[in-house]
């Protein structure tokens, strides 16, 4: 293991008896039948290890994915397993303890992106990801989500529906101010719409430029659209916390604002874990099937591409583009950015593993939120640099701004001479008149 990782773990404060009493409760009401399943079915062949950047880059056995929920299958066999009763009889589900579950903070939160790649190699069918993700409910609910910021940024997404705590009003006044910069019509608060863009926390903080973008893009079009000030920001940094209470909060809240002005579409921003969420989660929170569509943006570009309803300006250059695990592996997303490349005339350059096996960036799953988990998050970046550097071209195109925020900071680190850009604002700078 390398000193770096060593250095980016640093114990966590050990919770009190009654946390983990709660974070067992927690753990316990996250496992229905489909959980219970995966949480007795590994075969420990440890081939989600070679999946996992974390394990790859460190060699530290700790970072063997299933071996990062070890707590939550504990939970599961001492307490509400059919053997529970035999297990706690003769020791073989130990209780868990105040010091185990310190440590395993470090492994729920700061060790996993929730990307997925575990989930897809395991020949049994487990999604370790998913169980990473709902362990995370029950260290949440004992107050032991991952470095206090990211609990703070949960909490004001849960009072304001954004983790930075911008109002409605803020956003509006935004939104007219990035429109009058980039020179493009921003609609706001239409009383009904066919399509409702959403945005990215990110892009309000660091991109802005990608709000003007959708609005381009949406203009030329033709389309009848809207920002919703009642539902903006899909971020959802609540889904990464394992605040489940906010997370369905957030959603339903573009739900509703959807619902409000009859679209038809609701269209994802260029971020990654709030596409699965509004694609695979929302109906579950809304209680039935959604009456739009959900499409991520370089699914509505590369759509209008086909129909006609873009057209583009050829743009010859190399490049390579970044797939972010949650559009491409679990979102399906992983053609249309290629479709939205080809009809720049951009001179595609995939990495190894491109698409669905791709390797995570190494910021998701708010692990880039959590400071202590740097050294360890730039460990797993080096497995990126190297598919990058492979290709020998200097700009990656990424449809998430999380990656792409992930990839600039790992890019800086080490004075690299690429150039990270969003494929949506390619389109918008390349639209044809
Ligand atoms: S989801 Fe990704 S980061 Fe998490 S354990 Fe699996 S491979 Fe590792
Ligand atoms: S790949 Fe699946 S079966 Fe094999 S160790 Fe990992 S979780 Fe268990």
């Amino acid at each position: 293991m390398s000193s770096d990782a060593k250095a980016a773990a640093p114990p966590a404060e050990v919770p009190n008896a009654g946390q983990v009493a709660a974070a067992v409760r927690g753990f316990i009401a996250d496992i229905g039948p489909t959980v219970a399943l995966a949480l007795s079915s590994c075969v420990h062949c440890g081939r989600c290890a070679e999946a996992c950047q974390f394990y790859v880059q460190t060699g530290d056995p700790r970072y063997t994915p299933i071996h990062k929920v070890e707590p939550f299958r504990r939970a599961y066999e001492r307490e509400v397993g059919p053997f529970a009763f035999a297990y706690r009889l003769l020791g073989l589900a130990p209780k868990i303890t105040p010091d185990e579950l310190a440590r395993w903070q470090e492994l729920i939160y700061d060790s996993c992106n929730m990307c997925g790649r575990c989930s897809l190699i395991c020949p049994m069918g487990i999604d370790i990801a998913e169980l990473v993700e709902r362990a995370r409910h029950g260290m949440f609910a004992a107050g032991l989500a991952a470095a206090d910021f990211l609990g703070v940024l949960a909490e004001k997404e849960h009072a304001t529906g954004s983790p930075f705590g911008l109002v409605r009003s803020q956003f509006e006044d935004m939104l007219h101010a990035v429109g009058r910069d980039h020179g493009v019509v921003m609609n706001v608060d239409k009383g009904t719409a066919d399509i409702v863009p959403t945005v990215s926390s990110i892009d309000v903080k660091m991109y802005p430029a990608s709000m003007a973008a959708i609005a381009k893009v949406l203009n030329h079009m033709g389309a009848s659209w809207t920002f919703r000030t009642d539902g903006f920001d899909a971020d959802n940094v609540s889904l990464t916390a394992g605040d489940r209470a906010g997370q369905r909060k957030i959603t339903l809240g573009i739900v509703k604002a959807a619902l409000a002005c009859d679209a038809n579409t609701v269209v994802m921003p260029e971020c990654g874990h709030s596409f699965t969420e509004m694609r695979w989660e929302a109906a579950n929170a809304f209680g039935e099937a959604l009456p739009f569509r959900v499409l991520q943006i370089t699914e509505l570009i590369a759509e209008g591409l086909s129909v006609g309803r873009i057209r583009v300006n050829k743009v010859p250059h190399s490049a390579t583009y970044h797939d972010a695990c949650q559009l491409s592996r679990r979102g399906g997303a992983t053609a249309a950015p290629r479709v939205i490349l080809e009809a720049l005339g951009v001179e595609l350059h995939e990495m190894e593993d491109a698409g669905a096996t791709n390797w995570c960036c190494g910021g998701g799953g708010g692990v880039a939120l959590i400071k202590r988990a740097q050294p360890l998050m730039d460990k797993a970046f080096e497995i990126k640099q190297r598919q990058i550097e492979v290709t020998g071209v200097a700009t990656i195109y990424t449809s998430c701004s999380g990656c792409r925020q992930t990839l600039e900071h790992g890019g800086k680190a080490r004075n690299w001479n690429k150039t990270v850009a969003s494929l949506l604002e390619l389109v918008a700078d390349n639209l044809k008149d």
